[in-house]
């Protein structure tokens, strides 16, 4: 999502690969060393997607490239089939329809248990390679006799046949593989596996099929890794059976770990110095045996040192020298309407606890409210909510019970309750991020009951969290795009290709988010360097971003000083124009001045509802509730 020139990145690439071709023998990289690092940058610029970019840590990653080698190779050693380079095309489509068949399976997983199934998945292909399949495969001998490459001009024919041109053969189908992928990572679906390796559960909750979006992600690395299996047929002129074995993946990882997870170039520069290293520790040094040892030491040593890579090191030193020196400045405050001399002073404590944070422009007046989206549903008359006895039990524990309640359109409903009353379950119910044991949710006259929270943020109904759900290495900015994309593009779309730039509505829907949350001045901060109160706006405009007809925020004062209180009422009563929205706060005071009708929860059930005043003077409320506290 970076906004740098085009085609940079891809001129660099072009101009290191050939560079690399009259430096790198100078300092002792031998052609075929020069290939089959650029060989395994490819492999891993398919896994870097997977792993950097979406944050699936596969171990599996050699079945795929063992298929693609193995089918191209059976086809040119055994068919007698004459084109190298389509050989190697009908690999690469076998192992990412097998990646997609792998995918389905392993992706019904998360975490640990992900990186599990892949290991378990790979030592079956390898399985399969040796005993069953031993027959076209080669079994421990491999596929030998794979042919070099040619290329028939009508006038000439060029042949790869010496290292150097091999070299060019591999760097070239480098390039292509690193300009398809860069084209990948800065298109919707690249900024959506951003955001799925941040934060999942938010990704989905803004209206992302995070699952399709995944399957794509290991489809996508399978492919790369049969194409690699593939070249590496011909590099070593028959297929190893080494490419299937868990050692494969394991290097693929330790590579991608050293030059710097997320990058693209990570996996390519993690190959240099890992295939540099063996060679110098096997060649010049003569280490015997003992050469893995020593190089595993490095790799402790460059990981536990260097946490993001080389590259992320790179990184680190370029933004270090480059950034700008704060200048100390005294700190002017801005008197805030409403406020005591010692709400002010307490405000400013917990500013200096928290660290500081940029002034707030109380005095400006909010920009016009962002409408809701329209949608066919919204032509409907009825109440925009209805839930009909909603509950939710955890065991022996009845977290919600028979819960009835009602929200007009346009409504602005607080509910308050003790902690322990049962809100945020309540909450998570109406967004369907938990089903309920027994009861009905109607949304807009649909019964969305049993509906996953993806679908019904794409039906118009959201939520903030109650603890902040940000997508945590994207910037503001990028946050509020993940965001309106689910709104623009629906719940999956594969448009791999096109540009984020070229989404009509997309940059409007976010300056209008960034405008209305009072964060446009700090849109291309990364969400880390971000003041508490700046997060806590921004939690709200993630759900604003997706224009939801139905909004709600749970405890979106929570942690605020007052003075950021004072902002943040503001700016909920700016955004419930032309929207329904329901809010859950402890701030008694500000909630019953924020909203028009509440809902009291005490044990589960609804103790009772009424105008802000009614509540206000209600005896059961006071009693239950408040201990008498409010009344006095
Ligand atoms: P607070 O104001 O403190 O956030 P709340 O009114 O939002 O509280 P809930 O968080 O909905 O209350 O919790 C209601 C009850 O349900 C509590 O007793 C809580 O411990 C229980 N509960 C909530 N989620 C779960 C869960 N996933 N498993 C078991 N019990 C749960």
């Amino acid at each position: 999502m970076s906004r740098q020139s085009p085609f940079v990145v891809e001129i660099l690439t072009a101009i290191g690969l050939v560079a690399a071709a009259f430096i790198l023998p100078y300092v002792g990289f031998s052609p075929t060393t020069m290939s089959r690092i650029v060989v395994w940058g490819l492999f891993g610029v398919g896994f870097d997607i997977l792993f950097g970019y979406t944050g699936l840590l596969s171990f599996g990653q050699s079945a795929f490239y063992g298929t693609g080698g193995m089918i191209a190779a059976y086809l040119l050693t055994m068919v007698g089939f004459p084109h190298v380079l389509m050989s190697i095309v009908i690999g690469t489509i076998v192992a990412a329809v097998v990646g997609y068949l792998v995918g389905l399976i392993a992706l019904r997983r998360t975490g640990i248990y992900f990186a599990m199934i892949t290991v378990a998945i790979a030592e079956v292909f390898y399985f399969v390679e040796f005993n069953p399949l031993s027959a076209y495969t080669g079994g421990e001998n491999g596929l030998p006799g794979v042919p070099t490459p040619t290329l028939p001009l009508g006038f000439t024919t060029i042949r790869f046949n010496t290292d150097f041109s091999l070299y060019a053969f591999f760097a070239f189908w480098y390039f292509i593989g690193i300009v398809i992928a860069l084209r990948i990572i800065r298109s919707p679906v690249g900024a959506i596996l951003s955001a799925i390796r941040d934060n999942p559960l938010r990704a989905a909750a803004v209206g992302h099929n995070i699952h399709s979006y995944k399957l794509t992600a290991f489809v996508v690395a399978a492919a790369y890794a049969g194409f690699a299996g593939g070249l590496l047929g011909v590099l070593q002129g028959f297929m190893p059976p080494e490419a299937f074995t868990f050692d494969t993946s394991g290097q693929l990882v330790i590579q991608t770990a050293i030059g710097g997870a997320g990058t693209l170039f990570g996996p390519l520069v993690g190959a240099t110095v890992w295939l540099y290293l063996s060679d110098f520790f096997q060649n010049t040094l003569h280490l015997g045996a003992t050469w893995k040892l020593v190089l595993g030491v490095v790799f402790v040593l460059l990981v536990c040192f260097l946490r993001r890579g080389l590259i992320g090191a790179i990184k680190d030193l370029y933004e270090l020298a480059t950034r700008p020196r704060a200048k100390k400045e005294p700190k002017e405050t801005t008197p805030i309407p409403g406020m005591t001399a010692e709400e002010e002073q307490k405000a400013a404590h917990i500013e200096i606890a928290r660290g500081p944070a940029p002034p707030l422009e109380i005095a400006k007046e909010p920009p016009p409210p962002m409408p809701a989206r329209h949608r066919a549903a919204d032509d409907f008359t009825g109440p925009i909510l209805q839930a009909t006895g909603l509950t939710k039990r955890y065991g022996g524990l009845v977290a919600n019970s028979d819960i009835n309640f009602t929200v007009n359109r346009g409504e602005l409903r607080g509910i308050i309750g003790p902690n322990g009353a049962g809100k945020t379950t309540f909450f998570r119910m109406l967004t369907c991020e938990v089903p309920p044991t027994s009861g009905k949710i109607v949304f807009e006259g649909r019964d969305i009951t049993g509906f996953d929270v993806t679908e019904v943020c794409q039906l118009g109904l959201t939520k903030s969290y109650q603890v902040n759900q940000l997508f945590a290495r994207l910037t503001v900015r990028e946050n509020l795009t993940i965001s309106a994309l689910a709104e623009l593009r629906g719940k999956f779309r594969l448009d791999m290709f096109s540009r984020l730039q070229n989404i009509s509505g997309l940059a409007e829907q976010v300056e209008r988010t960034l405008e209305l949350v009072d964060l446009t001045g700090r849109a291309d901060v990364a969400v880390s360097a971000l003041a508490y109160g700046e997060k806590r706006r921004l939690e709200v405009g993630l759900a604003l971003a997706s224009s939801p007809s139905l909004l709600l925020l749970d405890e979106p004062l929570a942690g605020l000083s007052p003075r950021e209180r004072i902002e943040m009422v503001k700016l909920l009563r700016s955004i419930s124009q032309g929207r329904t929205m329901i809010v859950v706060d402890h701030d008694m005071d500000s909630l019953l001045e924020l909203v028009e009708r509440v809902t009291v929860l005490q044990e589960g059930r609804v103790l009772v509802e009424g105008t802000p005043s009614e509540i206000k003077s209600n005896a059961a409320v006071q009693e239950a509730y408040l201990g008498g506290a409010l009344a006095a």
